[in-house]
Formats: structure tokens, C-alpha cells, sequence
């Protein structure tokens, strides 16, 4: 009888203890920090609008999955600050959402997902410290992230070294995320890429990095900023969440 009510204790304890799957949702820039710009468009509306309607997917057709958003409106928020948001909420996964930019006049078309590791090739480097760079908006930046100079290669041999617990599901997801970009969406499909993003260094959690596409191309900034491209890039990255949960 003791054993019995011990037991029916313990199921009861552990039931409080069952945590929700818990997806963080990380609209890149906002506020002061506009991100890239092309074609009359902003950076941080498209990827505020896709991070919108993939967490209300999400909320309304995964009622054990707690989204959490490091923002939902047109604010300025710091990049330590997106981590600690999905640290502290002890997140399962982590997906921030931008998009992509190129130094000439006209971009080409694609869209890309990123892992944290180091950068084989020169222009993922180039994505990493543009979106890096936003960290100068902030104040103290030299002293909050101890010396790292966003635009200097030199500051990316850190990662060169780095042994990230959550390289193999965060690669998979990634993969799942192109496969629907290209599949669902029917976007152009430039592949998973590893590279020194900020971001994704100070998560404890299988996290990635959309860039949806590239702003300063024409008709990608005109799909972005359409009703039915956000819906397709955030049906996308719902469906891959789905298959990447399963
Ligand atoms: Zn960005």
C-alpha cells in the first residue's frame, strides 16, 4: 500500500516535472537596426513577419510546443540578449530568421541555412560578419563580447575550434529546412552552410539561421514582401520543424 502511494507520488511529481517542447523563434534586427536593405524593403520587417506566422502555425497545430519569440515587434533587441532569451527559457531548439544581402548592386537568388562552425568558403564568411555586425549598434560591444571584431577574419578563428554538442541535429534540421524551401516554397536552393554567427554560439540548443533570400535582388525582395512568400517561407520551416520533432 506504502509502495503504491510512493509510486503514484513519484508518477504525479514526474507529470509536474514533464516539461513542454519549447521552440525559440528569433526575428533578426529591428528597431534602430534595419539589417540589409534593397528594393525599397527592410531586413527586419520580412524576417519579423515570417517569424509571426511560423510561431502562430506552430501555436495553433502543436498545442505541446511552447513558442517563445526574442521579439514580435519593430524593436532593437542585442544579439547576447536573443541567446539568453532561449537559454533561459531552456529551449529545445532555436531558429533565427533573416535574410540575405551581397555587397554588388544586385544580388543573385536563394535561400541558405546556417549552423555555427567554421566557414569554408569566402562568402559565408561575408554573411557571418555582415549579420555580426550588428553588434556595433550596441553599447560596450568591445567588453561584452570580449574583443570580437565582427568585421575582422582574424576574430573568426575562434570558432575554428569550437565543438558544438548540437552540430549533428542542428545540420539535420538545417536540412530539413532547405529540402522545404525548395520543395514547398519553391525557392532556389543554395544548401546548408557552416559559419561564425554570433547568434548561434552563445545557444545551448540545436539551433540554425534562415536567410530566405536575397534583398537586393529584385524579385526576391518582392516575393518576401507578399503575403503568400511569407506564408510559403513560414509554411516551410513549419513543415521542417514537424519533421525534425518526429
Ligand atoms: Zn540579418
Amino acid at each position: 500500500m506504502i509502495k503504491r502511494y510512493i509510486a503514484s507520488i513519484l508518477l504525479f511529481s514526474c507529470c509536474l516535472l514533464a516539461l513542454p517542447y519549447t521552440l525559440v523563434i528569433d526575428a533578426g534586427h529591428g528597431g534602430k537596426d534595419p539589417g540589409a536593405m534593397g528594393n525599397g524593403a527592410k531586413e527586419k520587417n520580412i524576417n519579423l513577419a515570417v517569424a509571426l506566422a511560423l510561431g502562430k502555425l506552430v501555436e495553433d497545430n502543436c498545442k505541446d510546443v511552447k513558442v517563445v519569440y526574442t521579439r514580435k515587434t519593430d524593436v532593437f533587441v542585442e544579439l547576447n540578449e536573443r541567446a539568453n532569451i532561449a537559454n533561459k527559457a531552456k529551449a529545445d531548439l532555436f531558429i533565427s530568421v533573416h535574410t540575405n544581402a551581397t555587397a554588388g548592386k544586385v544580388g543573385p537568388q536563394g535561400t541558405e541555412t546556417y549552423t555555427l562552425g567554421m566557414h569554408r568558403a569566402a562568402d559565408n564568411l561575408a554573411v557571418a560578419k555582415r549579420e555580426n555586425s550588428v553588434i556595433t549598434l550596441e553599447n560596450d560591444y568591445e567588453e561584452k563580447y570580449e574583443g570580437f571584431d565582427p568585421r575582422s577574419s582574424e576574430s573568426y578563428i575562434i570558432f575554428e575550434l569550437m565543438q558544438d554538442k548540437n552540430m549533428e541535429s542542428s545540420v539535420k534540421f538545417a536540412d530539413l529546412i532547405q529540402k522545404q524551401f525548395r520543395n514547398t516554397a519553391k525557392r532556389i536552393d543554395k544548401g546548408v552552410h557552416q559559419a561564425g554567427f554570433l547568434v548561434l554560439r552563445a545557444t545551448s540548443m540545436p539551433s540554425v539561421l534562415v536567410e530566405l533570400g536575397y534583398i537586393n535582388n529584385a524579385s526576391e525582395a518582392a516575393y518576401l514582401t507578399t503575403t503568400a512568400g511569407v506564408n510559403a517561407m513560414a509554411k516551410s520551416i513549419y513543415n521542417a520543424f514537424l519533421a525534425y520533432k518526429k
